[in-house]
Order: structure tokens, then C-alpha cells, then sequence
């Protein structure tokens, strides 16, 4: 499988240099040069079986070339002792939980899987150092999902005060080749040191620097596998036929996207909603046809909070750039922080089930398709956003306990370096590491 920009599609590189590249050199995406067709007998057949096992036939139709049946399963088998579940709220109402994994969001699924697939494909013998700027759910996925890979260091830059103790707490107790860095800034300041370091190639290169961005091919294609496990445990859970809507909290359209990834690899999905919070770009690019980027604001559901989402050129080069295509595949919707606080409290009270903010909004934009059945993806555990839960639900309603995986991170000692604001600090810091 070779794999193009969505910029110079005449272009094809192969999957290690589109994994070490992230971005393509001509500042596009990368996508796949042609999509796999699935046999929908083989995903049900799997899915009935495992996760894992259908994740290893879908990692196949895309990764069979460059790598054997034995090292896919080794990956899968490394990256995922956790599995999606869909949650029935009541009849005619479901949700396909995402955020079982360490991190408890849905991140896990992409950052586990790169960080499998990049041990397995870094062969020059040489260190790779992955450097990602973070505001805090990022870099606890990626953390988690490199920790422990033999041959890569992972440097996290994120800005200190601003990331939840939680967020902090799942980068900076893991130790081993996970390097957290405390930046004495912003995560503006920080996404700045990052680029300041990738636009010296040479550095880059002598040092064997590279990035776990979300836009990598290896955190984006397994995000697709999902789609297909929640289409079967929702026709089970229902008996249905039919083709599902599916609602997809978005921020930077990663996940989206992956669903049209889905779609194209032959998912029967009657429409996917793209369900953001006031950073409504796409949502109002489906109304008017004007793809206007904008600063983003920021909202109770703030791992959504993109103004520019990268992912629009993926979306575009999925539909051939036909936009009456993606018009007819994808809806949009878009909720405010009062619509997402009312929504987790009436989840919480007609339901018993505890939303967090990104999921209530796939709750919403689901009850507002009004194009059918099918179900919403939950992105993160209500853990994670205690805060706005506490605002949006009545008093005694809060669970007291967390999660005893995530009190235990709570508890442990943090270790981590820290840094000026500046590129230089970070290229000193990189040269020592
Ligand atoms: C990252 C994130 C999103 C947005 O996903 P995209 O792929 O960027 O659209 C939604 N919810 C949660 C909890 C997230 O961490």
C-alpha cells in the first residue's frame, strides 16, 4: 500500500517514510492511494469473536504489504487489551463508549497503535525521538502508547498550570522513555518551540526527531476500525437492517474523517454528523459551502476547541473534492456550553448514565438528525471533566469516587524537566536528552 498527499496526489510514498514524515512535504495530508474493500460476513464474523481479531484483518487490508500477519497481531496485541462498548440508555438510544482504554479517552485507539507500529518499523538500528506539544489529552495518549517501546524517547511539551493535575498526572508518572517537559508559557508557546525545532531539518535529521501528531497515517486509519465493531453491536443491540447515523464529537476531524474512511472501505452508515461546540467551521462549511478557519474559543467541551481543523483536506480528497457527495454522507450540527450542560444533566436524569461534555454533544446533534436510528460515539470518560459535571448536574448527583486506575496516577510522584519558552531551551534540553 503506498499512500499520497492530498495535495500532489502524483506522488506516492511508502507506509515508513509516510509514518516518520507525519506531514507531507508538500504541507497536505497523507491518505491511502487506493481504499480496501471490506467483506461485511468477514467484520461480522470477527467482531463477534474480538476486537483485536478484527482490528488484525482490517490492519491487514492496510499493512499487509510492508509488514507479516505475526508482527500485525504482535501490534494489535500490544496496543489494545481494551475494546469499544455500546451502551444502551434505553430503547432506541445507544452510544459506542471509546474511552475504555488507560488514558480514558478515545485517543488511545490512534496513539496505541502508532506507537506499536513505530517500534516495528523503526529498522535503522538508530534512537527515534518523538517530540509532541500538548495540551493535555495528547500527550497523556501518546505517552501511554509509546511507554515501554524499545528505541524511542518521547519528549511532551505542555504549559505549566494549565493542564488538569489528571492530564498531568498521566504524563509524568510513567518515567522510562517518557520525557515530560514543563514549559514556562503557553501551549501556544509550546506548539511554537515544537515547529521552531521541526523547521530545522538538519537538527531533525541528526537527531532522529520526529512527531506523533494527530494527522499521522498510524494514529488515523485504526480510528476507522471502530466504525465497523460499533455498526455490529449496534445491529445486535437492535435487530436493525437499516443503515445507522452515527454522531462524531469533532474537534480536529480526525475522527470524522476516519468514519468517511469507514464508509468508503464499505460501511453501510446512513449519514455521519459532524457534532462540534461553538467552533462550528464545518458544520457551517456543510450549510454555506464557505470554509472559513477562524481563531478558535474556547467551551466546556474542550478537547473540540479547533478553529482550523486539519482534517477538511482529508474530508475533501475522501469525497474527490465532490462537495455534493459530502453534503448528502455528512450533516452537521453544533451545540453551545448552556446546550451541553443541560444535556449531561438530562442524560444524568432520564437516563441514570453520566455523559462527559464531548460525548453530550454527540448526544445532542443524534436527537436533532432526526434521520433515523444508530448511535453516538462517546469520546472520553466523565472522570476526565469533573469540573462541568459538577456544574451541569443537581447537587448529590456527582459521583465521589474516581476511577481506581486514575486515582492510583493520582497518587504517584510526577517527575518532569522543565523549560523557558524558547526554542533554544528545547534544543539544549533535546541535545542532552
Ligand atoms: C480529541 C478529542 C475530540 C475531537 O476529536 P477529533 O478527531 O480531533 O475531531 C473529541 N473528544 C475528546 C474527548 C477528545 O479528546
Amino acid at each position: 500500500m503506498k499512500y499520497i498527499s492530498t495535495r500532489t496526489p502524483q506522488k506516492a510514498y511508502n507506509l515508513r517514510e509516510t509514518a516518520f514524515l507525519g506531514l507531507a512535504p508538500d504541507g497536505g495530508l497523507f491518505i491511502p492511494e487506493c481504499i480496501p474493500q471490506v467483506s461485511l460476513d468477514v467484520v461480522r464474523a470477527l467482531s463477534a469473536d474480538s476486537y483485536n481479531a478484527l482490528a488484525i484483518y482490517l490492519a491487514e487490508l492496510f499493512f499487509g504489504g510492508e509488514l507479516s500477519p505475526g508482527q500485525i497481531e504482535q501490534a494489535i496485541d500490544r496496543a489494545y487489551g481494551f475494546s469499544p462498548r455500546l451502551a444502551t440508555l434505553a430503547e432506541g438510544l445507544h452510544t459506542l463508549e471509546l474511552f475504555h482504554g488507560p488514558t480514558f479517552a478515545f485517543k488511545d485507539f490512534g496513539a496505541r497503535f502508532m506507537g506499536a507500529l513505530f517500534g516495528l518499523l523503526n529498522d535503522t538500528g538508530r534512537e527515534l525521538v518523538i517530540l509532541t506539544a500538548t495540551s493535555g489529552d495528547t500527550g497523556s495518549a501518546v505517552a501511554g502508547g509509546f511507554y515501554g517501546v524499545p528505541g524511542v524517547k518521547v519528549v511532551l511539551l505542555y504549559p505549566a498550570g494549565r493542564v488538569s493535575p489528571l492530564q498531568e498526572s498521566q504524563m509524568t508518572t510513567l518515567g522510562g522513555n517518557i520525557f515530560p517537559l514543563q514549559v514556562d508559557g503557553s501551549f501556544d508557546d509550546c506548539q511554537r518551540m515544537a515547529k521552531a525545532v521541526f523547521s530545522d531539518t538538519a537538527f531533525c535529521r541528526e537527531r532522529g526527531i520526529t512527531s506523533a501528531n494527530s494527522i499521522n497515517i498510524l494514529r488515523w486509519i485504526p480510528q476507522s476500525f471502530y466504525y465497523f465493531y460499533g455498526w455490529h453491536l449496534w445491529r445486535q443491540a437492535t435487530d436493525s437492517k437499516e443503515a445507522p447515523v452515527i454522531a462524531v464529537p469533532s474537534g480536529n476531524y480526525g475522527n470524522l474523517s476516519a468514519g468517511m474512511l469507514a464508509v468508503r472501505m464499505g460501511l453501510p452508515v446512513k449519514r455521519l454528523v459532524a457534532a462540534s461546540n461553538a467552533n462550528d467551521v464545518i458544520p457551517e462549511f456543510l450549510r454555506t459551502g464557505d470554509f472559513r478557519p477562524r481563531e478558535s474559543v474556547r467551551t466546556v467541551a474542550n478537547a473540540m476547541d479547533v478553529g482550523n481543523p486539519s482534517n477538511f483536506e482529508r474530508m475533501m480528497a475522501l469525497c474527490g473534492a465532490d462537495f455534493h457527495r459530502l453534503w448528502s454522507g455528512v450533516g452537521g450540527f453544533s451545540a453551545s456550553d448552556d446546550e451541553i450542560r443541560r444535556a449531561i444533566g438530562e442524560i444524568w436524569k432520564m437516563y441514570g448514565y453520566l455523559s462527559d461534555p464531548h460525548s453530550a454533544v454527540g448526544y445532542l446533534a443524534m436527537k436533532s438528525s432526526g434521520m433515523g436510528k444508530g448511535f453516538w460515539l462517546s469520546t472520553a470518560h466523565e472522570a476526565k471533566f469533573r469540573e462541568v459535571l459538577q456544574e451541569s448536574l443537581p447537587a448529590g448527583a456527582m459521583p465521589q469516587e474516581l476511577p481506581p486506575a486514575l486515582a492510583e496516577r493520582l497518587r504517584l510522584p510526577r517527575k518532569y524537566g522543565e523549560a523557558a519558552a524558547d526554542a533554544g531551551s528545547l534544543k539544549e534540553y533535546l541535545t542532552t536528552l
